[in-house]
Formats: C-alpha cells, sequence, structure tokens
C-alpha cells in the first residue's frame, strides 16, 4: 500500500507564502570527514544493480503468506549476511491471514453475464502470462454468497448515499457498486461505509476516469491501467487499530494470545470485490433507473444510473487461516552511541509482481544496504546503530512492522532516534513527466522537515540538477504555481496512514521520514504493475530507483552520524500554527466557538523557544566549544520533546492512536490535531474543549523543555 493519499489531499493556504526562510543556523557545519563519507556512499549505488534486484524481487507473485514471500524473506537475509549487516535475525508473527478460496460473480437479471475477475496477457510482457498470478480479491473481505439488485453509489463516501437517500433510494441489503476515487479514499473506508449503510455485498471498479484510457495511453504502451487491470487490495478497518486484527496493542508472536475474530474491530462483515470497468461495465449499461447526476459520471460510453433491474449473484469464499509473516532484521552497530538507532524500511509483500509497490523501493533498499554494506567492510561504521527491516503483510494491515512496533515497544521508545520509510521508491513515468522528470514527493514531521531540504541539496535528480531544485521545479509544474516555492513548502509535513510509518509514529511517538518519487501511474495493485512496466514505461534507467538510494542514504547518515541531531522546533512550531489556522478556516462558520485563543499563544511560545535554543546552538558550535558531554544531553532532551507529543490514552475512540499532532482519518488522509479536529466535526465542544487542554498542556511541557535546554546548554559554557 502506497501513500496514494499523500499530495491530493494537499492544503495549500495563502499564509504559506508569507516569508518565512528556513533559518540559516539549522546548517550544521559538516565536518571534513563526513563529507568524505558522504562522498563515498553516493559513489556505490549502481543503476544496473538497482535493475537486478529489482527482476529478482519482481520475478514472481509475492503476496504476504506465499512461498514466493518467505523465499524473499530468506534471500533478504542471506544478501544482507553477504553485505556485511549484523545480527540479521528473522522474526516470525502468526496472524490471521486471508485469501480467496474461491470467488465469483455473475449477473442473473436482465441479462446473464459472467465476470471473467481476470486480467489479460500480453505477448510483449511474458509475465502476464504467469499461472500463479491471482485473480480479483480484497484481503480481509467477509465470505458471503448474495444474490441481490445493484445500486450504483458513485466514490460510496458517506455524502454519495446522502444522495441516494433524497433520492429514495435505500441500499439495504443491495449490493452496492461503487468507483475508485479522486481525491483518493482508501477502500477499506468505503467497506465500512457500505457495511454501516446495511448493503449486503460491495463491488468497488476503477473507471477509466481515475486510471484509465482517459489519462493517457494504457499498458503496455503507457503507465496507464488498461480495460482488465483490477486494483486488488485490503480493506481491513487499520484506521481504527492496526496490525493483526486479533492481538489489538500487542505482537503476534508464536504463541500470543488471541482475540475471536467477532471481537475485532478491524475486519469487515459483508463481503466485497474489486472490479476491471470490463467487468463493472454490464452491471452499469443494463441499469434502467433514475440517471446519476453529472458528477456521479465517469468515463464509461453509457447512462450512469443509481438504481435499475440488474440483480448479480456475488460469492466469495475466503480461507482466514492462521500464516506465518517473517519481517527481516539486521542492523551495523554504532561504533560510538550503539543504543541510538536510525531505523530504515521496506515491505516486501505484493499484490502481484509489485513493480511498484513495493519492489521498486525493495530494489532501492537493497542497493542502500549494498552500499552501507561495503562503506562498514571499508572500515567506516556509522556513530549511532543502523537497523533495517523488510516488513511483511504491510498490505493487509500493515501488519509486520506493527507487531515488530508492539513487540519492542519499550525499546524503540528508548533508542529509536528516526524511522526512514520507502513504500513505494518509483511510482510514475519518466517516459511521460517531460523535462522536470518525476515529482520528488517525501513527507517528514515538520522538526526533520529542514533536515530533508539541506541534504536533497547534495544528491542529484535524473534530471541533471540537484534534487533540491528539480524537487522546486516538479512542485511548481504540479501546483501550477508561477513562483518556485519556499523551502518551507517543499516538504510535506502532514501525514496520513496507508504504510509501514504509522506504528512508529503514531503509536510510539518516534519522528519518521517517508520517501519517494511518483507521477503517472495507473495500474496499481494489478498484474501489470511488474518489471516490464517498471523498465519500458516508468524508470527505464533505473536512474530514479538510484537517486532514491542516495537521499535515503544521506538522510540516514547524517542522522546516524550527526553531533547534534537535526530537529528543528522553531519549524516544527511555525508548522503547527499553519495546522491550527487551517482547523479554524475549515470551521469558518464556528469559529467563535472554537477553543484554541490560548493554544495559538503556547505554540508561539514554544516558536521562540525552539528558534532561542537553535540560536544559542550555532552560537556555541562557531566557537567550537560544546562538549560530547553537553551535546549529549541536549539530544536526549530533543528526543524527549518528540517523546512529549504522545497520550498513553490515544485519542478518543481509537486508543491504539496516541499521537497529539499526527493521525489519519478513516479515509488514510493525514489528520493534524486528531482528537480536537475530530472533537470539531463533531461540534462536540466539550470535548474540543477537553482536547485542546490536552494540547496545550503538551506544547507547554515542551516549551519548558526547550528552555531548559537552552539554559543548560549556556552553563556549561566555559
Ligand atoms: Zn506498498
Amino acid at each position: 500500500m502506497p501513500l496514494r493519499s499523500r499530495n491530493l489531499y494537499t492544503f495549500f493556504c495563502s499564509f504559506l507564502v508569507l516569508a518565512f526562510a528556513l533559518s540559516a543556523q539549522q546548517k550544521e557545519p559538516e565536518s571534513p570527514a563526513s563529507h568524505a563519507i558522504e562522498t563515498a556512499f553516493q559513489s556505490i549505488p549502481s543503476p544496473e544493480k538497482a535493475r537486478e534486484w529489482h527482476r529478482t524481487f519482481t520475478a514472481e507473485p509475492h503476496p504476504a503468506a506465499s512461498d514466493r514471500n518467505n523465499q524473499l524473506a530468506d534471500f533478504v537475509a542471506d544478501e544482507w549476511r553477504k553485505q556485511g549487516w549484523e545480527d540479521v535475525t528473522l522474526r516470525r508473527y502468526d496472524v490471521l491471514h486471508s485469501r480467496p478460496r474461491s470467488i465469483s460473480l455473475e449477473i442473473t437479471e436482465p441479462v446473464h453475464f459472467t465476470a471473467s475477475l481476470r486480467e489479460d496477457a500480453y505477448d510483449t510482457d511474458p509475465d502476464t502470462k504467469n499461472s500463479a498470478v491471482s485473480g480479483s480479491y480484497f484481503g480481509c473481505s467477509a465470505s458471503g454468497d448474495v444474490t441481490a439488485e445493484v445500486i450504483y453509489a458513485h466514490s460510496g463516501n458517506p455524502e454519495d448515499y446522502d444522495l441516494l437517500w433524497k433520492n429514495g433510494v435505500s441500499v439495504k441489503g443491495k449490493i452496492v457498486l461503487v468507483r475508485y476515487s479522486n481525491p483518493y479514499s482508501y477502500r477499506g473506508f468505503k467497506a465500512l461505509t457500505a457495511e454501516r449503510e446495511g448493503a449486503a455485498a460491495l463491488l468497488i471498479y476503477s473507471d477509466p476516469a481515475e486510471d484509465g484510457c482517459t489519462k493517457g495511453k494504457v499498458f503496455p504502451d503507457g503507465p496507464w491501467g488498461p480495460e482488465s487491470h483490477i486494483q486488488r487490495g485490503a480493506i481491513t478497518y487499520d484506521y481504527i487499530v492496526p496490525g493483526d486484527p486479533t492481538t489489538p496493542r500487542w505482537a503476534s508472536i508464536p504463541g500470543a494470545k488471541h482475540i475471536a475474530p467477532e471481537e475485532a474491530r478491524s475486519i469487515p462483515k459483508i463481503p466485497a470485490l474489486p472490479l476491471s470497468w470490463r467487468d463493472a461495465k454490464p452491471l452499469l449499461e443494463n441499469m434502467n433507473g433514475l440517471e446519476a447526476p453529472k458528477d456521479w459520471r465517469g468515463a464509461l460510453p453509457i447512462t450512469y444510473r443509481f438504481t435499475g433491474a440488474v440483480r448479480v449473484h456475488v460469492k466469495v469464499d475466503m480461507d482466514t487461516s492462521m500464516q506465518p509473516y517473517t519481517v527481516v532484521e539486521a542492523r551495523i552497530r554504532g561504533s560510538e552511541l550503539p543504543d541510538e538507532w536510525v531505523l530504515l524500511g521496506n515491505h516486501r509483500d505484493a499484490w502481484v509482481f509489485g513493480g511498484v509497490d513495493p519492489s521498486s523501493g525493495t530494489a532501492s533498499m537493497m542497493e542502500l544496504t549494498r552500499s552501507l554494506g561495503e562503506l562498514k567492510q571499508r572500515g567506516i561504521r556509522p556513530r549511532r546503530t543502523i537497523v533495517v527491516c523488510s516488513w511483511d503483510g504491510e498490505e493487509y494491515a500493515l501488519t509486520g512492522s506493527t507487531e515488530w512496533g508492539e513487540q519492542f515497544a519499550d525499546e524503540l521508545k528508548r533508542k529509536l532516534v528516526a524511522y526512514l520509510n520507502v513504500d513505494e521508491s518509483v511510482a510514475g513515468a519518466a517516459t511521460t513527466a517531460g523535462p522536470d522528470g518525476m515529482s520528488f514527493s517525501p513527507s517528514a514531521v515538520a522538526s526533520l522537515a529542514p533536515m530533508l531540504v539541506e541534504a536533497s541539496k547534495d544528491v542529484r535528480a535524473p534530471s541533471g540538477k540537484s534534487l533540491y531544485e528539480a524537487w522546486g521545479a516538479t512542485t511548481m509544474r504540479d501546483s501550477k504555481a508561477s513562483t518556485p516555492p519556499l523551502d518551507n513548502a517543499l516538504v510535506e509535513t502532514r501525514i496520513g496512514s496507508g504504510s509501514d510509518h504509522t506504528v512508529f509514529l503514531n503509536h510510539l511517538g518516534r519522528p519518521v521520514i517517508n520517501l519517494g518519487f511518483d507521477g503517472d501511474y495507473g495500474v496499481y495493485h494489478s498484474m501489470y504493475d511488474d518489471h516490464y512496466w517498471m523498465s519500458h514505461i516508468s524508470d527505464p534507467a533505473f536512474e530514479y530507483h538510484v537517486a532514491l538510494t542516495r537521499i535515503w542514504g544521506l538522510v540516514a547518515l547524517r542522522l546516524a552520524n550527526a553531533d547534534i541531531l537535526p530537529f528543528d522546533f522553531g519549524f516544527n512550531a511555525f508548522a503547527l500554527e499553519q495546522f491550527l489556522r487551517e482547523l479554524e478556516q475549515q470551521n469558518k462558520a464556528e469559529q467563535r466557538r472554537l477553543p484554541v485563543k490560548r493554544l495559538h499563544v503556547r505554540i508561539a511560545q514554544f516558536e521562540k523557544a525552539g528558534n532561542l535554543l537553535r540560536d544559542a546552538v550555532a552560537r556555541d558550535l562557531l566557537l567550537g566549544s560544546a562538549s560530547p558531554e553537553k551535546i549529549q544531553h541536549l539530544n536526549e532532551q530533543m528526543l524527549q520533546v518528540e517523546s512529549n507529543w504522545l497520550d498513553p490514552a490515544g485519542i478518543p475512540g481509537r486508543p491504539w492512536f496516541q499521537h497529539l499532532l499526527y493521525s489519519s482519518r478513516y479515509t488514510y488522509a493525514h489528520l493534524e490535531f486528531p482528537g480536537l479536529t475530530e472533537a470539531v466535526e463533531k461540534r462536540d465542544w466539550n470535548l474540543a474543549r477537553e482536547q485542546t487542554a490536552v494540547l496545550e498542556k503538551a506544547v507547554e511541557k515542551n516549551t519548558k523543555l526547550l528552555r531548559s535546554a537552552q539554559s543548560s546548554w549556556e552553563k556549561s559554557n566555559p
């Protein structure tokens, strides 16, 4: 699962363009030694090697719990050992899995039609003839056998059902047909919504308006989805609690206690299936009821209607036995601070071949581990420990990373400096991207955003420019702006869910960064997301894979080798103020009732304390007089600031999500100040006041901590 919601939900506010330059003091003076290490590192990754890794990982379908995916776990472990990584370990989790036994769909009235539920093979791409490719299914769908009338419900969001109601249409006991939508909303939210509305089953199809021929050339001639492409995926309610549905909040290590599936909050209760538009078209075109409004129409040459005369028989039979998932873990122990960890990760399991999702990321990761391994063989060890993980079952419920995070929660809370996630490293097409190339679209917690911008200046993009310049150019292009973006608008600091960073940020309170390139990509979770797509249409030279390896490694090395950890709390506060103003703008009508006056003041105090600390540290570093003890104390305090954003009580209704600043909506879209925002949206003003008080307290606590960090820093000056 990638972060498909990433750019779509970006909220551009006018105040964002207020001049606010990232402080120049942010740049720690770089030592000649660390510069040499970075140069040595950047010269190692090779496009040819990345291509080889990619071919290996995409040679066969490798969904979670398949033999192939388990063999790849052993392969990763062997390669990491050969590359010189230490403590290579396979962690096993026994989880409630979900895979199809038999699936069928047919129209019984007014015509007879049996859906193929399969994707077409092409001679140009022999992988598409592989007999191990699955047909249509959704991970975590309920089993069921339903015959009922079909209702078209547009994108399957709550407002769509409201419109059906207004038109006198009830979906109770019916089969609801919806489309994947733009902006993206996670299919698991469509499933929960259909279930709440009383539907008997759910079908989700890919309309060509979203990711098919309306967008441009389709596979195998272009990056978009052909008529038979199927977007598989999970529909687990992991926005409530991710991981194995039967071990909420604890790890599924062998022998662990499991709750009954009926008690699990994250398991859907109605059967659901994804359809290609070719299989969905006969359902839509045979309807004869009320015509749907204009904005419900897709790109098929038919009249889109709410209802009418079409009965369908859908059968979903799922095997839900317990299966082992494997997380592969390795490290290069730090030479000076072995108990401070920088964690890198990418998931291994794919719906089919995983050309983009996740094997582009896996290829970038394997080049990264090879490069860091080679540095180690040359005697260059990072100061802090670098840990790397190959996650499993991400596609089902972020399962491997969640179980691993829950297993090592206490240790991670003490030791983890940051988690750097790469799911899809290359999710676009260089061949259709234009002269500025694919978009670099990372996201990061605000405290680490400035260091990411700095690092991008020292990596070359495939267009030949620095990654920093390319990033500015593509951001300008994508937002249709007439002036280049300011540095502080480059990094997306709003972070939703949908990938393996979730447990580290939202449950453990550790800072995270997500990295990736994106662009035209219409074969997501289909069979066509494969090596042919990647090597002919997306990144034929594999240069984006390598650029991603370089920026990923550079950020990892800077975090692992920094004397003073590159957190910027002045900028963190600036982002919080932005989030708060967005909340106010989005609830303008209720602005007088928003209890946030004092929170603005607290954030301003936090910003001042962050900037003062940064300036004090920068002054001192210019004099070159900071002792190692003093630096260590400062680093511990900065890591504590990040920990203080965690509230063990969790956000109302979703106790697993404990971060006060970041969470995700049920659609996976980002959600800032989650407790407060959800209370405001429910117009529950008592809860809103309560949640604001919790936020004020946390911000105040961190302001005090920054002030005390500044005074102890200045006191210990010689
Ligand atoms: Zn993924």
